[in-house]
Order: C-alpha cells, then sequence, then structure tokens
C-alpha cells in the first residue's frame, strides 16, 4: 500500500509529551505543594470514575485537600496547564455531576467540620465536606433544624447539597438548599478568593465612601 502526504520531521523538535507523562508531571507538581493526598493511580482513578448515577469515567486523578491553600494550590496548578477541575463531595448524584475527565478535589475527608454555630441568628459556617446530617445534629441541641434533607441526608454533603441545590421533604417547610445560604467563600479557576452574598446597608455605604 502506497500512502501519500508523509513529511519528513522536523529537526530539532522534540516528541510530545503523552497524556500519562503530563498527568506524572502535574501529579508531581501537586505532591510538592498540597499537604493532603494526591491520588493519580489506577485504583483510586477507578474508585472516582463513578457517582450514583449510571455514568463511568475515570477522572485525570484525585486530590484531596487538607486546608484550603491545598485546594488553591491545586486549582492554581491545574490552570497553568489547562486542565478542568472538579469539585465532589460524597458523590451520590444522580445525573454523572461528580464523572469527568478532570481533576477531582475532594472536600469530604477533611474539610468537613463545623467552625462557628450562633443559635441567636441561627446561621452556621461550615467547611464544604461536612455532612448534612451532622450540621443538622449540631444545630438539634439547639432545637433548630437545616431544612433541605435530600432522602442521602446522612451521607451528602453540604457543598454537594449547594452544587446541586437539594430538597428534600423538609424543603417544603423552610426552602430548598439556595434558600438556606447566607454567604459563600469561592475560589474560580482563575485564582480569585472571595466572598459573595447579601451586602449589608453598612457595607453599602462603605462601599459607596470608596467610590
Ligand atoms: C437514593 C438517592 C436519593 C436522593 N434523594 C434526593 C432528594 O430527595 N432530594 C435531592 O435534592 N437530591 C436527592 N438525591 C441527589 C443527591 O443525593 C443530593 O443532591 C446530594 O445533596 C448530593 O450531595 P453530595 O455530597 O453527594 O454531592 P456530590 O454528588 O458529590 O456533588 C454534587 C455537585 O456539587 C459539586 N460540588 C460538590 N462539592 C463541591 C465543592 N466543595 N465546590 C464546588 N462544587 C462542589 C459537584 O461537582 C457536583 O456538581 C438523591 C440521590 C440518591 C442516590
Amino acid at each position: 500500500m502506497t500512502v501519500t502526504g508523509i513529511l519528513p520531521a522536523k529537526q530539532g523538535r522534540a516528541p510530545a509529551a503523552s497524556r500519562s507523562d503530563q498527568a506524572d508531571d502535574l501529579a508531581a507538581a501537586l505532591r510538592a505543594r498540597v499537604a493532603g493526598e494526591v491520588r493519580f493511580d489506577p485504583g483510586s482513578r477507578a474508585l472516582y470514575a463513578t457517582d450514583l448515577s449510571i455514568y463511568r469515567q475515570p477522572p485525570i486523578g484525585v486530590v484531596i485537600p487538607k486546608t484550603m491553600a491545598d485546594v488553591e494550590y491545586t486549582v492554581e496548578e491545574c490552570r497553568n496547564r489547562g486542565v478542568p477541575i472538579l469539585g465532589r463531595g460524597c458523590g451520590t448524584s444522580l445525573a454523572g455531576q461528580t464523572c469527568n475527565v478532570a481533576v477531582v478535589v475532594d472536600f469530604s475527608k477533611y474539610l468537613n467540620r463545623l467552625t462557628a454555630l450562633d443559635p441567636e441568628r441561627r446561621t452556621a459556617e461550615i467547611e464544604p465536606g461536612i455532612i448534612r446530617d451532622d450540621l443538622d445534629g449540631a444545630a438539634g441541641r439547639h432545637h433548630l433544624t437545616f431544612a433541605p434533607d435530600p432522602a442521602t441526608h446522612q451521607y451528602c454533603t453540604v457543598g454537594g447539597m449547594i452544587g446541586n441545590n437539594s430538597c428534600g421533604v423538609h424543603s417544603v417547610m423552610a426552602g430548598k438548599t439556595v434558600d438556606n445560604v447566607e454567604e459563600l467563600e469561592i475560589l474560580t479557576y482563575d485564582g480569585l478568593r472571595m466572598r459573595v452574598g447579601a451586602t449589608s446597608d453598612a457595607e453599602l455605604e462603605i462601599g459607596r465612601a470608596h467610590v
């Protein structure tokens, strides 16, 4: 068989790095900076290839951050290489939300604390990986409840509930997850970390004074 269009290789041009070399390079860069776990082995990728949907897609790798700095480093390293990222709580989504060709960031193992609870204001400050029933249990000691309660309430994380705007029977009484979130600290893919939420009159005045 004769084929046409074969061109001479350009001299001195290095062969393009394979995908697995690029993943190894990313894993090494992450291990150098992240205090939590960096798992790019086939077993971990297989474990995170699925959630509670019918989809199956091994991720590029998995990061299990111990601190918010770990999350920032992960986003930065991925951004520098144009690699997608995907947050994950308990993985109980039904439509493949936590399966993709991406670096999966699992918040459920370490970033799962209740950091403050104010029964007077009926607010709590939490990390995104907290299990919904752990928050509800702490609120219950003050005769309060966190109303949204999907059927997976014993396992699902509040971060995942925010991602899905989860509901549940008691959301009819007191609103879906979106109706019960006061403020979020967010990190964008381009590295901007900021708080978003309602702006009080006092904050508006400060803002006007600086315009
Ligand atoms: C048997 C069964 C019953 C269910 N019943 C209900 C129900 O009654 N009501 C209901 O609303 N849902 C229900 N669900 C769907 C699901 O359980 C809920 O939506 C649940 O709240 C998801 O939480 P999770 O921690 O598993 O989130 P995950 O599945 O891990 O993630 C959900 C989404 O949030 C994103 N995410 C997670 N953490 C972060 C983070 N820190 N930063 C950015 N993005 C993040 C993920 O990328 C994903 O898009 C049910 C599911 C099952 C399997």
